[in-house]
Parts: C-alpha cells; structure tokens; sequence
C-alpha cells in the first residue's frame, strides 16, 4: 500500500513523503479514502495508530480543495488535554510547511494567559486544535467563530467524556454548522462514547484498527 493511492492531492502525497512516511498505517488506509468521500469516520483507535494523518490528511485535502475568498476557519479538532493539543496541532503544522500554500492552524488550550491566544487568531485561522473549555472562553470573547467549520474532529472522545467535558461538548456542537463532517476517534467506547458518537455521526464508515 502506498499513499498515492488513497486519492490525496499530490502536493500532500509529497509532504507526507518528505516528513518520512512511506507507507500509510492500517488506520490511514482505512479512514484516508472514507473521508475524501466525505463519509463521517468513527475510528477505534489508540495513540500511536498514526490517528492524527488519518484526519488531518482529509482535511487539508478538503482545504486545498477550498476556493479562495477571505480565510474562515475550516476545520476544528477537539482534544482532552494541552498536551494533546499541542502535539496534534504540531503534527499538523509539520504537514502543512510542505506545502505550497500557507495553512494556518492555531493551538488553543487553557491553564495559560488567554490574551495571547487572542492576537494569534486576529486574521483568523484555517485549522483549529483546542481543548473544548478554551475554545468556548475565546468564542465567547470573539475572538473566533466555528461557524464555518466543515469537518469536526474529536480526538480521543473516551478522554474527553472522562474529563467531563460533556457539556462543552454540546455547546461547541450547537454553534457549528448543521451541514459538516465528523470524524470521531476513541480508544474505548463505554455507553457514554457510544450515545455521544450516536448523536454526532451521521452513517460513519466504522473502523477498527
Ligand atoms: P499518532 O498515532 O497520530 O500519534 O502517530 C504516532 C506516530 O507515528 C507519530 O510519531 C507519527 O509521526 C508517526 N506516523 C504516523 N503515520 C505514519 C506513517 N504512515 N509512517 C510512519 N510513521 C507514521
């Protein structure tokens, strides 16, 4: 199996070769094709699985695929933790500078000075990776609006229900465009992943990995 023939743009088929990947990971080859249909995704998946390319790839593909026009942010992916957050965000801006085209993708998360934060998202942002009560905070100051949001990730659902971000949860989805895709990944699936995964998606292509 190799990555171009899972239908990326070419310009991604080059940045994950210069990043050093060779070939797609079981999940990647699985959620990769599913999501360039435009299908919602509900992954079963752990770190280390190669998760965060598997979405990331589909939604600049999505975005370089996007026309012109004044920069609204296009995909927003949910995290537990600061960690998490920093390191998907990073992955993704390792991706983003090979290619030819400025991506800008902003990391928020909370436990640190919000002003900051702010003045990075003046100008907006292409691709947002928050913690959902930091997110919510800088939409309430707006700072920033998901209302154009296209593709909704939410990384490590099991952790975030754990986290008890239920509720935030709820808010970030009812200010997000009716009309989106989903891609939805959880290392376990207790009942309470399994109704929030119910309610999200929308006849997900189901992989296990
Ligand atoms: P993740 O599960 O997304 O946290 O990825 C785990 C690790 O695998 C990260 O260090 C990635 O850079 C790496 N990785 C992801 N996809 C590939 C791939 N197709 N080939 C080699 N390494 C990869």
């Amino acid at each position: 199996m190799s990555f171009s023939t899972l239908g990326l743009a070419p310009s991604l088929i080059n940045a994950v070769a210069e990043i050093g990947y060779t070939e797609p990971t079981a999940i990647q080859t699985a959620a990769i094709p599913a999501a360039l249909r435009g299908e919602d995704v509900l992954g079963a998946a752990q770190t280390g699985s190669g998760k965060t390319a598997a979405f990331a790839l589909p939604m600049l593909h999505a975005l370089l695929a996007r026309k012109g026009g004044p920069r609204a942010l296009h995909g927003l992916v949910l995290v537990p933790t600061r960690e998490l957050a920093a390191q998907v965000g990073e992955a993704i801006r390792k991706l983003v500078q090979h290619l030819p085209e400025p991506v800008k993708v902003s990391i928020l998360f909370g436990g640190v000075s919000i002003n900051p934060q702010m003045m990075a998202l003046r100008g907006g942002a292409d691709i947002v990776v928050a913690t959902p009560g930091r997110l919510l905070d800088l939409i309430d100051h707006n700072a920033l609006s998901i209302s154009s949001a296209s593709m909704l990730v939410l990384d490590e659902a099991d952790r975030l229900l754990d986290l008890g971000f239920s509720e935030e949860i709820n808010r970030v989805l009812a200010l997000l465009p009716a009309k989106r895709q989903n891609l939805f990944f959880s290392a376990t699936f207790p009942p309470a992943v399994q109704a929030l995964a119910g309610k999200m998606l929308d006849k997900p292509a189901r992989i296990e990995v």
